[in-house]
């Protein structure tokens, strides 16, 4: 346990040291692996001595939330400041051991990287003004993408639901111009 906490009182002092500070236009991802090493992370996420030392390694149970681990399966590395769950299967550095046991998605790296700079006590550097457009960009692109799963949906329940009997009616012209307004109504209807 001592030497996680030697480990931490350094970087710690690193931290403090003016010539670290304020330096950057580091993203918010850059500045959490520069401040919060995996082992910090996973002595906090597993709780109070509950990470052991094996090696140069430290082991566990695991701490992720989908994973009752009754063996310790979870492996930190110190030297290459990573991790591994040979039960889960995945491992990484810290910002996907956070995102992990916080459950962010893959695309939201960036915001477990937030809280894990608030975790620990430090500040979130400021986003420039290209993360707020990329974030724009991305809403929209998450929102088409919504809205085509709707509107499949729509037409899967509409062909199932409403088709048949619109196909019982004989005439061809009259048959379309029903289709037509049935579906108009339809989407009006389900929004
Ligand atoms: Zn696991």
């Amino acid at each position: 346990m001592e030497s996680i906490a030697e480990n931490r009182r350094e970087r710690t002092l690193e931290a403090t040291r003016p010539e670290r500070r304020g330096v950057s236009a580091r993203t918010v991802i850059e500045e959490a692996k520069a401040m919060v090493s995996t082992v910090d992370l996973a002595d906090r996420l597993c709780g109070p001595g509950r990470l052991r030392r094996v090696g140069d390694k430290w082991v566990a149970c695991c701490p992720l939330p989908d994973h009752e681990d009754r063996s310790p399966s979870f492996t930190v590395y110190p030297d290459t400041d990573s991790w591994f769950c040979f039960a889960c299967l995945v491992g990484g550095d810290v910002i996907e051991l956070a995102r992990h046991a916080w459950g962010y998605e893959k695309a939201e790296a960036a915001m477990a990287a937030g809280d894990l700079l608030q975790e620990f006590g430090h500040d979130i550097p400021p986003r420039p003004p290209a993360w707020f457009r990329k974030q724009e960009r991305q809403r929209h692109t998450r929102d088409a993408i919504e809205q085509t799963k709707k509107n499949s949906d729509r037409r899967r329940l509409f062909e199932l639901l409403v088709l048949p009997h619109i196909n019982t009616i004989e005439d061809e012209e009259r048959r379309n111009r029903e289709l037509d307004r049935a579906w108009d109504d339809f989407q009006r209807l389900t929004p």
